[in-house]
């Protein structure tokens, strides 16, 4: 029989009581002679207790130390349950990271997974012992043995890691939440629990979900095809299942370290229509989008970049077949959108000869400088961008039709992958029941927005900036490009706006002033005062209408938005700070996602 894996958090192994019922639930699925694994966190806030400590000797201490110091945590629990467990008669043995097995970088803090030796384990499995492997941590290999840890919440990680590896039937995530609910129910008291969620929804929510299950976690599970039950530790309710995509062979050497990236998509059929100077205020995106939507137009990606002055670029694709009535629709529409200057006049520009070319992968999840290497990747090609449009898992651009087979190429090359088609989509074509429009809805109040006006639009120049963050290690969340180019000194330029954490706004400020001054770059724009707030779900591919539900419901709470970024399974938009938890709100109940 496969075995089982179960993980249980901090708070579930928080006081001998409750651990004692952990060893109870543990005992009870052992019972039915299927052999389990038990993955456990430190007791309750071990782990910050011990940060704490050392926080009081030493301000910045070393690394390895700190590993040395945490990994302590797990041990404990591991000891303590399995007394427990065989206290109720059933044989257990616990492990460390390291008597496992579980191969890690030399990355101290924050070490990635390279393999998990599963022979000692399995000799224990086979003879009837339940195994309880301390989560969080595992070992380099190399000269000296040196313990690791995975990052804080890494324990997820583990578990999964440990189910790809033993090709377990499921692992069963506890914790001390019911599941995964459809948006924070801190913010939204409605919320509501999910039955169910795919892997690439999971990780497109990873700005709500990250706090039930490490984002890493789901990368492998959707990566190896595990199935991923989150549920509580209080009660028999089934939780919520995160459905991966059918297992296929892989193997498990560099397990995390693969591919941040693993496919190249390309999409030819698309076509291009843009607004330009529409006006900034709210209600625009949805009478535009709303007038869309009910001549049946269904559109790709959605894209506005930052206002200059009081007007706003909105430019979106649309399949090719549908770009004449997507013209006439935005022509007509036009009038309604327009400010009312004689000079100010918006105008609409229709490109038919134009190329989605995508990166797919949810390696990229807090790793800077992907992104930046395929725009690199495009200018060293000599491929110019036109749109960028970035989500948790996906990089978008739209580049020039006959561009393609040389962009593929590079990109291809680049990342090591073959081309392929969109995954979102044949999940939806399998499923027979069709997956809800919108999952869930998510809201990140820790971004600034950095917008850089007038950068020279030649290849190579997107890539310079995102290269340069990268290697200061700043993570950048959603790129987007404007539409507007604005000719100085004969250069055509165009503003390139981005979100990235707001305790990098400062320092990424400080780092960008000189490389854009080099660069003939015009100013640095940065905002702290935003909110973003996104909407997932697979169910949206070919659906339209779905962006004017949004953003009619930002309109009727007359949030202004700022700027626009999708992917096709999500949609996100930047409101002011003050707004953000009533757009939250405003979107999650006018997708019907609230209670009752
Ligand atoms: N104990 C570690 C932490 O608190 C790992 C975990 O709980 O997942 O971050
Ligand atoms: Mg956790």
């Amino acid at each position: 029989m496969a075995p089982i894996v179960q993980k249980y958090g901090g708070t579930s192994v928080g006081s001998i009581e409750r651990l004692q019922a952990v060893a109870q639930r543990v005992a009870n699925t052992a019972k039915n002679g299927q052999p389990v694994v038990v993955v456990v966190s430190a007791m309750g806030k071990t782990t910050d207790s011990l940060v704490q400590m050392a926080g009081e000797i030493s301000s910045n201490p070393c690394r390895r130390e700190m590993d040395m110091l945490l990994s302590t945590g797990e041990q404990v629990s591991i000891a303590l349950l399995s007394m427990a467990l065989q206290e109720r008669g059933v044989p257990a043995i616990s492990m460390t990271g390291a008597q496992v097995g579980i191969v890690t970088e030399a990355a101290h803090s924050r070490a990635r997974i390279l393999q998990i030796q599963t022979d000692r384990l399995e000799r224990h499995l086979n003879a009837g012992k339940v195994v309880v492997v301390a989560g969080f941590q595992g070992i380099a290999l190399g000269e000296e043995l040196e313990i690791t840890t995975l990052g804080r919440g890494g324990s997820d990680t583990s578990a999964v890691a440990l189910a790809a590896a033993l090709n377990a039937d499921r692992c069963e995530i506890y914790t001390d939440v019911p599941g995964i609910l459809t948006t924070d129910p801190r913010l939204v008291p409605d919320a509501q629990l999910m039955d169910e969620i795919t892997c690439d929804e999971m990780l497109e929510l990873a700005s709500l979900g990250a706090k039930v299950l490490h984002p890493r976690a789901v990368e492998i599970a959707r990566n190896y095809g595990v199935t991923l039950v989150v549920r509580s530790s209080w009660t028999d309710d089934p939780g919520t299942r995160v459905i991966a995509p059918e297992r296929t062979p892989r193997k498990l050497e560099g397990l995390e370290l693969v591919h941040p990236v693993d496919a190249v998509e390309f999409d030819a059929d698309q076509a291009k229509v843009a607004l330009l100077r529409v006006c900034d205020r709210p209600g625009i995106a949805a009478t535009l989008f709303g007038e869309i939507g009910r001549q049946s137009v269904d559109v790709d990606l959605i894209v506005q970049s930052i206002h200059e002055g009081n007007t706003n670029d909105i430019a979106f694709t649309v399949t090719k077949n549908i770009l004449d009535r997507a013209e006439s629709v935005a022509a007509a529409i036009v009038p309604a959108l327009s400010p009312q200057s004689e000079n100010n006049q918006t105008d609409v520009i229709v490109d038919r000869d134009i190329a989605k070319v995508s990166i797919v992968g949810a390696g990229m999840i807090g790793r800077p400088g992907v992104a930046a290497e395929m725009f690199s990747t495009l200018g060293k090609a000599g491929v110019n961008i036109q749109m960028i449009s970035t989500s948790e898992v996906k990089v978008s651009c739209v580049i020039d039709a006959s561009d393609g087979d040389r962009a593929i190429a590079a990109l291809c090359e680049t990342f090591d992958v073959h081309i392929s088609t969109v995954r979102e989509r044949e999940i939806a074509d399998a499923d027979a029941v069709k997956p809800p429009v919108v999952r869930g809805v998510a809201i990140d109040r820790g971004q600034a927005r950095l917008a850089i006006l007038q950068v020279p639009d030649l290849a190579g120049r997107a890539a310079r900036i995102f290269q340069f963050l990268a290697e200061h290690g700043i993570s950048i969340d959603t790129i987007i490009q404007s539409q507007r180019c604005r000719i100085l000194n004969n250069i055509p330029t165009r503003d390139i706006a981005f979100t990235i954490a707001q305790t990098d706004a400062e320092v990424a400020r400080e780092l960008l002033t000189p490389l854009l001054e080099e660069m003939g770059c015009g100013e640095l724009v940065v905002d702290e005062s935003i909110s973003k707030v996104s909407i997932v779900g697979s169910g949206m591919i070919g659906q339209p209408g779905v962006a004017a539900k949004m953003f009619a419901a930002l309109a009727k709470e007359n949030i202004n938005i700022q700027t626009i970024a999708t992917s096709e399974i999500k949609i996100s938009c930047v409101v002011p700070e003050d707004d953000g938890v009533k757009a939250l709100q405003a979107v999650h109940a006018a997708f019907g996602l609230s209670k009752g």
